[in-house]
């Protein structure tokens, strides 16, 4: 009893007040980890989207051109100044107006509003995005032929043409899964990365050898 109402008088002891500021500490941690995480998820939604955006713009480029979109080439504005045109300029009238060439974690890249920008030698649009210009030379649309046995081989190469380009990479995000600081240019790693295919897909897997 006598206890109790010393308490009272004295309200909260110091022990108490620290036990519960480090209570609230943690919950603040949890939350803010939660939050950072869901962000993450969302913005991993969004630049799957984006990839699978771009790599269907490079398959109706590939279907009007004969040919992948070229990474880049050197062209002159009305100024006289040098403009590399890269592919993001090439692919723009099969993306719509919408900005799909940023992805929202990249801290780096400006935004398109501020682009292109001057980079000591020429005029440029950059993107958060790295164009790999994977090889889809092969016809990947089967035409059956009279000879069964042709028809057998046509088939498996029809195959392996659809096995190499759903490894044929056409775009890598590096911007996911390499945790949750990413200072200016800090160069870590992924563990994994988004990555747009040849035919249209997009998975979040780490970068196959040799890339
Ligand atoms: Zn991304």
């Amino acid at each position: 009893m006598l206890t109790h109402r010393k308490r009272a008088a004295h309200g909260f002891t110091l022990l108490e007040v620290l036990v519960v500021a480090a209570v609230i500490c943690v919950l603040v941690g949890v939350l803010f980890a939660v939050l950072g995480a869901a962000r993450e998820a969302a913005a991993r939604t969004t630049c799957t989207n984006q990839l699978r955006q771009l790599a269907t713009a490079v398959d109706m480029y590939r279907q009007q051109h004969g040919a992948l979109p070229p990474h880049s080439y050197l062209g002159t504005r009305s100024t006289g100044e040098a403009e590399m045109i890269t592919w993001q300029e090439i692919l723009r009238p099969h993306v719509g107006p919408e900005d799909v060439f940023l992805c929202p974690s990249d801290p780096d890249t400006p935004p398109m509003s501020e682009q292109p920008v001057w980079d000591g030698r020429c005029w440029m649009y950059s993107s958060s995005y790295e164009y790999r210009q994977g090889l889809l030379q092969q016809e990947r649309v089967y035409k059956p032929r009279e000879d069964p046995e042709q028809e057998e081989m046509r088939k498996e190469d029809l195959r392996k043409a659809n096995a190499a380009a759903r490894h044929d990479i056409l775009f890598i995000c590096n911007y996911h899964d390499s945790g949750p600081r990413r200072a200016y240019n800090e160069k870590v790693r992924p563990r994994r990365y988004l990555l747009a295919h040849g035919d249209g897909s997009v998975t979040w897997e780490p970068l196959p050898d040799g890339l």
